[in-house]
């Protein structure tokens, strides 16, 4: 890919908490050569499992400020009480080496990318229902009651927002959500742009 300078998309992806966005993630990563994830830089604290640097950069408030000021995010916002950002420079790198990008972000950032980024593709994962969602919030045993409920009522919020998105994916069966998702990144690999990055086909078409 590098060789022939073929530039990655960026692909943002949104979802009420709980609606399985990381899920859908790991899968595509695990499936899909050639996606990348963001890791974004955190203020929160890590939950159980999640290591530094892989899922998050955990860093104190004072550090996020620091960077912020330096102007190193490409977006931030803070979502849940907490500061979220994604680095500008990892981003461009990844992009620039061929990657595919995807930064799991919310819906102020994933306003802000579009700004920056045009032609980003906007994704966002629906849960089956309300219901579906609050039982997935608690069956992953990570957060407080305090914080279910305050992911809950954002959600609402994050809901109204769905119709700025380029595609819907419903994850109730997560077999065929994390089909839809792989079909939209692949999908985008066949763009006359893309195309034209990875193959020389100067013999045949002319300029
Ligand atoms: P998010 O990253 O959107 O907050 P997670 O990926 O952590 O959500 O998923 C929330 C919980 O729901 C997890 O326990 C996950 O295993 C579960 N989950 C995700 N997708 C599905 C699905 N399609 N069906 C049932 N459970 C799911
Ligand atoms: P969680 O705390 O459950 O990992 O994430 C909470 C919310 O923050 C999710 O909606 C997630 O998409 C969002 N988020 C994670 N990283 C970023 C980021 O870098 N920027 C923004 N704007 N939101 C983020």
């Amino acid at each position: 890919m590098k060789e022939t300078g073929e530039k990655g998309d960026l692909f943002v992806i949104s979802a009420p908490s709980g609606a399985g966005k990381s899920t859908l993630c790991h899968r595509l990563m695990e499936e899909t050569p050639g996606v990348a994830f963001s890791v974004s830089h955190t203020t929160r604290s890590p939950r159980k499992g999640e290591v530094d640097g892989v899922d998050y950069h955990f860093v104190s408030k004072e550090h996020f400020m620091q960077m912020v000021e330096q102007e190193e995010f490409l977006e931030w916002a803070e979502v849940h009480g907490n500061c979220y950002g994604t680095s500008r420079s990892a981003v461009t790198a990844m992009l620039e080496n061929g990657q595919d990008v995807l930064l799991d972000i919310d819906v102020q950032g994933a306003m802000q990318v579009r700004d920056i980024f045009p032609e980003s593709v906007l994704i966002f994962i629906l849960p089956p229902s309300l219901q579906v969602l609050e039982h997935r919030l608690r069956n992953r045993g990570t957060d407080s009651e305090e914080t279910i409920r305050l992911r809950m009522e954002n959600a609402r919020g994050e809901l109204a927002a769905v119709r700025e998105y380029h595609f819907l994916i419903v994850n109730d069966d997560l077999i065929r959500a994390a089909g839809d998702l792989q079909s939209i990144v692949l999908a985008r690999r066949c763009r006359t742009r893309r195309v034209l990055q990875r193959h020389d086909l100067s013999g045949m078409i002319p300029d």
